[in-house]
């Protein structure tokens, strides 16, 4: 591991790396909406955050090719693929060409792939990473895609969504309706968890945690000797920006930290994985104003905005080639220095 390190301390440029840095495994978590502000919010909370394990950090610029403010459709093509498409739009250029993302590609060298979410899995980010339509709101197709796909492991919600593509689904690997079922997985090669008739509700609500999936997706997923791409978004803390809504927004923070905890975890016993740890945009241009340190507890928010901002977004990154995130980028980038990695792990 520290051997790893060493040699990607000496990569200054994305595009710079050697070999000795691709690392075999790459874990993407996404906090939807999380700006510095949401993870400053969800530390006082806790204390110490679990994304306080990695040593490198980032910053982010998030715009697309169509607006100065993105949305999670246009953030995560662009971190799915590397290239900025125009909002709503899911794995395609602005132009309408389906574009090749991180899990296809993941799939092409062999390795599994999984996505993990607190949404339905045809929302804007997790799609992103498996399908290609001109507008997120296309969800049974979305559904379809996902179902026709190469894809691992499929934990969230969306039945409602998936009931025609059922059948295809399950003849390719186990699908679990219920937190039961889920916890009866045991390790197959591959798994759906298709929990929600659409959303799940707020982190304090929901059965199962973003950490409980994320476990799962990566005890599954690290079966392959060929390695794996998996993304495990929080999916809430966006929705909690859009509301508003303080409270819940730290605690999908928290949920979502936690699950950062189990990848961190893996990654630490395992030395061949890439955590990163970003967001696709920040949400509610929200504000920590006052509170107790001592406490773990805020007094005072703002929020001024009910949509999403245009400000830089975080990144954490711990492994082999986490080096190469230090600084600012766009998000364009993570998404290509991952399939560059992907494609040199062979
Ligand atoms: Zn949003």
């Amino acid at each position: 591991m520290k051997k790893f390190l060493l040699v990607c301390l000496s990569t200054l440029a994305f595009t710079a790396y050697t070999e000795e840095c691709a690392p075999k495994n790459i874990i993407l978590f996404i906090g939807d909406g999380m700006g510095l502000s949401q993870v400053t919010a969800g530390k006082i909370e806790k204390g110490t955050l679990e994304m306080e394990r990695c040593p490198v950090t980032g910053l982010v610029t998030t715009w697309s090719a169509s607006s100065f403010v993105t949305d999670s459709a246009a953030a995560a093509t662009a971190l799915s693929t590397g290239v900025k498409t125009r909002n709503g739009m899911l794995g395609e250029s602005p132009d309408g060409n389906p574009l090749k993302n991180v899990t296809e590609y993941a799939e092409e060298m062999g390795k599994s792939t999984g996505v993990a979410v607190s949404c339905s899995l045809t929302h804007a980010t997790p799609a992103g990473f498996i399908v290609h339509v001109p507008s997120r709101k296309m969800n049974p197709e979305i559904a379809a895609q996902i179902a026709a796909s190469g894809i691992d492991v499929l934990f969230g919600g969306g039945l409602d969504y998936f009931k025609p593509c059922l059948p295809e689904l399950q003849k390719k690997m186990p699908v679990v309706f219920s937190t039961e079922e889920f916890r009866n997985l045991g390790t197959p090669t591959n798994a759906a968890a298709i929990l929600y008739p659409v959303h799940p509700p707020w982190s304090t609500d929901r059965e199962l945690s973003l950490k409980e999936l994320t476990q799962k997706a990566i005890q599954i997923l690290s079966q392959d000797k060929d390695g794996f791409f998996l993304m495990v978004e929080g999916s809430q803390i966006d929705w909690a920006g859009h509301q508003n809504d303080a409270t819940n927004l730290i605690n999908e923070v928290v949920d979502f930290d936690t699950a950062v905890g189990a990848g961190l975890d893996f990654a630490e016993k395992n030395g061949q994985t890439l955590v990163i740890v970003t967001a696709d945009h920040e949400t509610g241009g929200f504000a920590v104003l006052d509170g107790s340190l001592q406490d773990h507890n805020i007094t005072k928010t703002g929020f001024c905005s009910d949509h999403h901002s245009a400000t830089m977004v975080p990144l954490f990154a711990y492994g082999p080639g986490s080096s190469v995130f230090s600084g600012i980028h766009d998000n364009t980038d993570v998404g290509k220095t991952m399939i560059q990695f992907i494609r040199a792990s062979e």
